[in-house]
């Protein structure tokens, strides 16, 4: 093909996930045609939602973090994000509820939710101010040249000197366990369960993954964590209705099965069995699928491939006849042996005692559930799909999660269970092509984890790029976004 050809081509992305619509916002918005093909037949990937007998769910993500990466896509793009989207802050972040029965509320106010911790384990004002002063600084390192920049540009400030990576390594804490270096910074092991459970925000063992993980707890608690009006699909409503104002062509239920390479670059695709010729292809899809299906042909990453994949949830959608006022919007009831969950999950099981996060947005949208009733989002981690034997974990897991929820409010629970939907990695593999249902991609549970990451680009494979969570910052609605930015800005 000759190259004014092939200009005249459009770009085409496979998947409208997160970092699918981003790409194509931005790439319309520089003066791209942009198709965009979607194996199913709505956008969003696991930003979903479910409506059921009067009850509305999101589907998938439930807190939003960093809600500045997305206001800047707007804006990007020429256009105000408050015309059509936007989102407030809630005043209490989580409730934490542990099994001897203490309570304590991470209050929005950080100086309110330190208060807490001293209140309620008894950790000291100082120590606290340390913790939250030192993870700020770790943050601010590692957003803007490991975050915001491709992933090269790191390796190369790891390549300066031997004595400077090894500097910069300590300084985020890539030799410490996330488990290790919370143990230093606080007295009471409630504590310390409380800010390992940051680890599971992108899907890791916190007995395993380092303590540069630490930057969560920070985005959430010093930068704010957020609902957006009308729920977390809200946020790819958004982005759909930018991207069509943008100009971008949507093709849904258009599975891509193949991603025609020609001379080293990519050429087009093939859509039920048809060749759609593209300037250059942008791909959503979970990279250890991608390359084994749409480029077969080409050299695998196997080290990549092989990596551990970060956990996968189970998630069980009750609307409940009832409405109760021990809960908040979101809130997290602890196991009794946190690191014994771990233990369950790395050998692809799941404990008996598994710790549970119930999300009711309808206590902050009454619109999400019928007067009187709420809606509640119910879930646990679970290991990636390895063909256990899900039926069996489903039943054993709602039995152990009612146990829990009907020992905290005194009685049975299930009795106001009125509509239930159930998601389980086999259904996130389906709905998403996500490699055996994980929610972030590869794992971070080693300490080279995030440099394993595939880039935004395979230098032999021009005019392809790729992004979403399992690329290079990771998963997670922000670092999505920034996948997109990232692999658009190369282009
Ligand atoms: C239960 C759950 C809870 C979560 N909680 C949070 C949270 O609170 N906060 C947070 O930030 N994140 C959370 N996440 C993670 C977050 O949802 C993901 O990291 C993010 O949405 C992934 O976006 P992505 O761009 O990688 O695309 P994906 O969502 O993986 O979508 C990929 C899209 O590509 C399409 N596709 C794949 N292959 C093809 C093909 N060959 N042809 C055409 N289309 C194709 C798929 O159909 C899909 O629509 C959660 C996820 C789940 C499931």
């Amino acid at each position: 093909m000759k190259s004014s050809e092939t200009s005249k081509h459009p770009v085409i992305v496979i998947g409208a996930g997160i970092a699918g619509l981003a790409s194509a916002c931005r790439l319309a918005s520089q003066g791209e045609k942009v198709i965009l093909c979607e194996a199913a037949h709505t956008y969003g990937g696991k930003v979903g939602e479910i409506k059921n007998k009067g009850f509305r769910f999101d589907q998938g993500p439930s807190l939003f973090t960093l809600p500045e990466l997305l206001d800047e896509l707007f804006v990007d793009c020429g256009k105000n994000p408050r015309d059509f989207y936007s989102y407030y802050q809630l005043p209490v972040v989580t409730k934490y509820i542990y099994p001897d029965g203490l309570q304590l509320k991470a209050y929005a106010n950080l100086e309110d939710f330190k208060q807490e911790l001293i209140n309620k384990l008894g950790e000291k004002k100082q120590d606290l101010d340390r913790f939250f002063k030192h993870i700020e600084q770790v943050y601010d390192f590692v957003f803007p040249i490991f975050l915001e920049n491709p992933i090269r540009e790191f390796k190369k400030h790891l390549k300066s000197s031997w004595w400077e990576s090894f500097k910069m390594l300590t300084k985020i804490e890539s030799f410490k366990t996330l488990d290790a270096s919370n143990q230093s910074w606080f007295k009471h092991s409630k504590t310390v369960q409380l800010f390992n459970r940051f680890a599971t925000y992108n899907g890791s063992n916190p007995y395993r993954a380092p303590a540069t993980l630490n930057v969560i707890p920070h985005l959430e608690h010093k930068l704010g964590a957020y609902y957006v009006k009308g729920g977390m699909r809200k946020v790819v409503q958004a982005m759909y209705d930018l991207a069509v104002d943008q100009g971008v062509e949507f093709r849904f239920n258009s599975p891509v099965s193949q991603i025609l390479i020609e001379n080293g670059a990519a050429r087009g695709v093939v859509i039920n069995n048809a060749e759609v010729p593209a300037k250059a292809v942008f791909c959503n899809m979970d990279i250890n699928k991608a390359y084994p299906v749409l480029l077969p042909k080409e050299r695998q990453p196997k080290l990549l491939l092989k990596q551990e994949k970060s956990t996968s949830a189970l998630v069980f959608y009750w609307g409940m006849n009832l409405t109760e006022t021990k809960f908040d919007v979101h809130n997290v009831l602890f196991s009794k042996d946190y690191k014994d969950e771990f233990d369950c999950l790395s050998k692809g099981a799941v404990s008996d005692d598994p710790t549970v996060y119930v999300y009711i947005s309808s206590k902050t949208d009454p619109s999400d559930a019928p007067k009187g009733k709420e809606n509640w989002f119910v879930m646990i981690n679970v290991p990636p799909n390895k063909d256990q034997n899900w039926p069996g974990i489903i039943e054993t897991a709602r039995k152990n999660i009612l146990d829990k929820l009907n020992h905290y409010f005194k009685e049975d629970v299930s009795a106001f269970i009125e509509m239930e939907e159930v998601l389980d990695p086999i259904k996130i593999e389906q709905f998403t092509s996500s490699q055996q249902g994980a929610l972030y991609g590869n794992s971070s549970n080693s300490m080279f984890a995030a440099f394993l990451r595939h880039p935004h680009q395979n230098k032999s494979l021009k005019s392809l790029f790729f992004v979403g969570g399992s690329t290079h910052p990771g998963g997670g609605i922000p670092l999505c976004l920034l996948s997109a930015k990232i692999a658009t800005h190369a282009y």
